[in-house]
């Protein structure tokens, strides 16, 4: 049985001292690939290095997180414990994520998120960062994975009115009408092993097609048990949950998700 995790921060400050360890726990649990994503220059510079160590199992996305990229002077919560206050010229880092486009499985994570952001100055700039990003992934020919906070109805608009055909959103929150648009144009969703805590992921994977279907953990946040450190290995919690809910057996549905990976990512 094939398992893989397409989305988690393997750079976060939470994997330093045991990181040998948290490889080989996925691997134990039978995971294959794992996609470290970068959010901003220090975090993409840092998974390019874990893909270039771990070549057998680490593969990675570069991206700029929609928070990270506004620069904004007061620490905002985001994805925080990643971004470290570095900040970044975002048309640099795109022209540095182009110049690495042969050592990355996709551009990665970006989008929009309004959950702390209402100033309309603000949303136009995060528009503004992603149709850039949305551009380079349509150059590049590379998938996408979308980060769409509190702005999903907003990220699925702008995905489908470009050109992209390989497209995932992680963690999609959006309400059912959303899910629909975005699953009738073909683009896939990451599950997070969280998924047997949140019966919101249990209605998407039961509206989605099993071949429109990721899984992830978007560790070491969003743990399947509270208070713990999340890691790729808990993938394994997710392919349970879609089989029961598709009625599929575990192996079938392990199977049918790593062929969507390789279909979106290699
Ligand atoms: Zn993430």
């Amino acid at each position: 049985m094939a398992l893989v995790d397409v989305h988690c921060h393997l750079t976060h400050i939470n994997f330093k001292q045991d990181l040998d360890k948290v490889l080989e726990n996925a691997h134990l649990a039978g995971v294959k690939r794992i996609i470290t994503a970068g959010v901003n220059p220090e975090t993409n510079r840092e998974c390019l290095e874990l893909a270039r160590l771990h070549p057998d199992i680490v593969k990675c996305t570069l991206g700029i997180y929609p928070i990270d990229a506004l620069n904004l002077k007061e620490n905002i919560e985001g994805e925080s414990g990643l971004s470290r206050g570095s900040f970044f010229d975002v048309d640099k880092e795109l022209a540095f994520i182009e110049q690495n486009k042969d050592k990355i499985a996709g551009i990665g994570e970006a989008g929009l998120d309004f959950k702390m952001i209402k100033d309309d100055l603000l949303v136009k700039k995060q528009k503004e960062n992603f149709q850039k990003v949305i551009e380079l992934a349509e150059k590049l020919k590379k998938p996408l994975v979308v980060h769409s906070r509190s702005a999903e109805k907003e990220c699925v608009e702008m995905l489908e009115s470009s050109k992209l055909k390989k497209v995932v959103l992680h963690c999609f929150e959006g309400r059912k009408s959303v899910i629909k648009t975005a699953a009738d144009a073909g683009m896939n969703f990451s599950i997070p092993a969280i998924i047997g805590r949140l019966q919101h992921f249990q209605m998407l994977v039961d509206m989605a097609g099993i071949n429109q279907l990721l899984t992830e953990t978007d560790a070491p946040w969003l743990s399947p048990v509270v208070g713990t450190r999340n890691e790729p290995a808990n993938v394994a919690l997710t392919i349970k949950k879609i089989a029961e809910i598709k009625k599929m057996t575990a192996e079938e549905t392990a199977n049918n998700v790593f062929m969507n990976y390789q279909r979106v990512f290699e």
